[in-house]
Parts: structure tokens; C-alpha cells; sequence
């Protein structure tokens, strides 16, 4: 892709969204260029032009925060103290829940399973960042069922078996983009005295998250799929807990006062954040979500819809691809598809399309190998995904190309 000229900020196809980069022309093979078609979204989305002007204005002021009485540093930590209020409104945190800032969700999970006094359950779908750090630590995974309606009933069992603190779970798969029922499972869990969690990686971006509305107890999520770019995220959730869990991070910033043997760790969400934060990141966390915001959650789901309905269609008619479902009863799903094929290798096709139609997607099995292995017959999978900036041209695209190389067989 040398030489690629980046169009950066650029009003991207999508009828929705401004994103950096969407108009990006790239060579192929065979000579020519192409319009870049960004079908990973799930991976990473690309940030809004909104995200990389806040950042732009961001830049000149950044300093230490919390430790300066400069200009520059009251200015960065206004913007650390700012964005924690635009996050936690965002999804509708209550009163006395905690803001941290993390790297990610997987930073923000590790950081969960280690503050959770007493044993979890989750299920087998999750990507590895929420199934992990809890079966590092001897947590228990129940199996999802082939429908929902089951797989609560075995989440029920599970918990009247045997009691648990927290039970957290995706909500929606990076997989499959199903979306799971958040507030039925959140009743679930207190019914049983357990707290609900939410890795919400693939779902904030896309749907408007209630933690307060909802009853769920912590929520995580990392800016990179949110339209705003690598190195933050946050996990969102009571305070009691994280006040008296070990601190994340051991260092400056997360102490009230420190002795040679030993320190008075801070309460609230700097006890988990030692060292310098990330103050662009999270500002463009921010920003990412007054964008969504702005460009308003029923508009997204009506633009994601159809083209979710486009890609799904295309692909049922595409002989010798099979999309991989979890469960025969959920229809509610994000703008995720991931296929296997009968014939030919999908790490080939995917190569194929990106190098000579210009098209990005993914090949593999997604950080989520127990729910690939369970639900897929091949060894792996490639999956296309649609977010605000998408088109239906993009969809169209990458059909055409998917249908032309599974018939050629490369
Ligand atoms: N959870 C889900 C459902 C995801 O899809 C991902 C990333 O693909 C993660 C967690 C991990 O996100 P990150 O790599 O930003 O920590």
C-alpha cells in the first residue's frame, strides 16, 4: 500500500458517517486503483473526522494530569474529568459507578476478574478477553446451547448448582453478531445474587447501553471499535468492588500516600489507573461517543439494518458458503457475518479480495475458538462486517467479489 495517498479527514461512502480514511483509493492487482472497502469494522472501526478533529485540538495542550498547577496540565485534566461525565452518560452509569480508564475491554476484564470477590460463570461464546481472564482463574464456562431459551435455562441451573458473585457475558458476539438479551440476563443473575457484566466491545458501538436502565452491574468496551482510535478504553461499573480490589496498575497516581513498606492506595477509579493516563485517547473516546450520539441511535440501527438484511441475503445465495449461526432463535444481530466454505481455503479469499478487489475482512477463528469450534465445520472462518461508514455499494462489492472467487475456487 505504499504510496497510497491518505485522504485524511475524507467524508466517507457511508450516508451516515464521516470517517478518516473512508475515501481511501488503493492500488490492486493488475494495475489500477480501487475505492478501498473497509469490511473489518468489527476488528477496528475507523474514527470519525469529528474524533480526529478533537484530537487535532487536543495535541497542543497536553500535560501531566493531577500532578501540575500549570495551564497545560488543568487543561489536560479538565479533559481526563470530562470525558469520565461524557462516558458515564453515555451509558447511563449511576450516581456512585466508577469511570476507569483502561487500555481496552481485554484490560478492562482482566482488571474486573481480578477485583471480583468470588467466582464467576460466563459462557463459551465470548471472544478470549472475556473467557480468559476468568478460566486463568479457575472461573466456570457453561456451554451455550443451540438456542437462547436454553442457554438460559443452563445459566439458571448453573447458578442455583452452585452460587456465584458475577456472571458477564458478551453483548453480542464478535462472531456471529448476535446480540444477547442484556436486561433478561441481568435479572437472571440478581435472581441468583450474582452481579452482570457486560463486554460490550462489539455492542456499544452499536446500540445505546443502560447500565442504570438495564441493571447491569460493569460494562467494558475499547475506543478502536468505537469510531475512535487504539490505546483506550473503560470499564464502568460499581465503585465498591474496585475500591477495595488490589490496584490494577501499582504506581504514581493510584496512592494517597506511600511509604517504603507500603502505600495507601487510593478509592475510585485513579486507584486502578497508575502512571500517566492516556489523556488523547480518552478525549477521543469522548468525542467518538457525542458523534453516535449526534448521529443518533435509531438512524444507526435503520443504516446498519439494511445493510446487515443486504449482506446476509447476498451471502444465503452464494452456493458452497454457509454463514455460522449460535443460536435458531435469535434474529436480533449487529452487521457481522462470518462464513465458512465448502470448498477452498478462506484465508486465500480473503487474500484474494484484498489484494485484488481492494476489499478488507477478516479470516480465522476471531479470538473466539471454543464457539468457532463448536458451531463451524471447517478450521476457520471469514467474516465481513458493516458499521456507520458503510455502504450499500461496499456490500455489493464484496459479494460480487465473495460469489466471482468461491465459483473460480482460488
Ligand atoms: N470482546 C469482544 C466481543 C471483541 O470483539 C473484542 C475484540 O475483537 C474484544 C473483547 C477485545 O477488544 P480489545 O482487543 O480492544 O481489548
Amino acid at each position: 500500500l505504499a504510496g497510497a495517498p491518505a485522504r485524511v479527514p475524507g467524508a466517507g461512502p457511508g450516508p451516515l458517517a464521516a470517517l478518516v480514511g473512508a475515501d481511501l483509493d488503493i492500488p490492486v492487482l493488475g494495475g489500477g486503483r480501487v475505492r478501498h472497502v473497509n469490511l473489518d469494522v468489527a476488528a477496528s472501526a475507523p474514527a470519525f473526522t469529528a474524533v480526529a478533529e478533537r484530537v487535532a485540538r487536543a495535541l497542543p495542550y497536553y500535560a501531566s494530569v493531577h500532578r501540575g498547577t500549570g495551564y497545560l496540565s488543568q487543561a489536560s485534566t479538565a479533559v481526563v474529568d470530562d470525558a469520565r461525565v461524557v462516558i458515564a452518560r453515555h451509558v447511563g452509569a449511576r450516581i456512585d459507578d466508577h469511570v476507569v480508564v483502561t487500555r481496552n475491554t481485554t484490560d478492562a476484564l482482566n482488571l474486573l476478574a481480578a477485583a471480583v470477590p468470588g467466582d464467576t460463570v460466563v459462557l463459551d461464546l465470548e471472544h478470549h478477553a472475556n473467557l480468559l481472564p476468568w478460566t486463568r482463574r479457575g472461573r466456570r464456562v457453561v456451554v451455550a446451547r443451540g438456542t437462547l431459551a436454553a442457554t438460559l435455562d443452563a445459566l439458571a441451573a448453573e447458578l442455583r448448582r452452585t452460587p456465584a458473585a458475577l456472571l458477564s457475558v458478551t453483548g453480542a458476539s464478535n462472531l456471529t453478531g448476535e446480540v444477547l438479551p442484556l436486561e433478561v440476563l441481568a435479572r437472571l443473575a440478581h435472581d441468583h445474587g450474582a452481579r452482570f457484566a457486560v463486554d460490550a466491545a462489539q455492542l456499544l458501538p452499536h446500540r445505546r447501553i443502560d447500565l442504570a436502565a438495564s441493571g447491569i452491574d460493569y460494562v467494558a468496551f475499547s475506543g478502536h471499535k468505537a469510531y475512535a482510535p487504539f490505546g483506550a478504553g473503560a470499564l464502568v461499573g460499581r465503585g465498591d468492588w474496585l475500591d477495595v480490589a488490589p490496584p490494577h496498575l501499582a504506581g504514581g497516581g493510584a496512592v494517597e500516600a506511600v511509604a517504603v513498606d507500603g502505600a495507601e492506595w487510593k478509592r475510585g477509579p485513579e486507584r486502578h489507573e497508575a502512571g500517566t493516563p492516556n489523556v488523547i485517547g480518552v478525549a477521543a473516546i469522548a468525542a467518538a461517543l457525542a458523534e453516535l450520539e449526534r448521529l443518533g441511535e435509531p438512524a444507526l440501527r435503520a443504516h446498519e439494518a439494511a445493510l446487515t438484511g443486504r449482506l446476509h441475503e447476498g451471502l444465503a445465495a452464494i452456493p458452497g458458503v454457509r454463514v455460522l449461526r449460535g443460536f435458531a432463535d435469535v434474529d436480533d444481530r449487529l452487521g457481522i457475518a462470518t462464513v465458512e466454505l465448502e470448498r477452498g481455503s478462506v484465508g486465500l479469499v480473503a487474500a484474494a479480495l484484498a489484494a485484488e478487489h481492494g476489499i478488507s475482512v477478516r479470516a480465522g477463528r476471531f479470538c473466539a475458538h471454543p464457539f468457532f469450534d463448536r458451531i463451524a465445520t471447517r478450521a476457520n472462518g471469514l467474516r465481513a462486517s458493516v458499521g456507520a461508514g458503510t455502504s450499500a455499494d461496499d456490500v455489493d462489492r464484496f459479494l460480487d467479489a465473495l460469489r466471482r472467487l468461491v465459483a473460480s475456487g482460488p
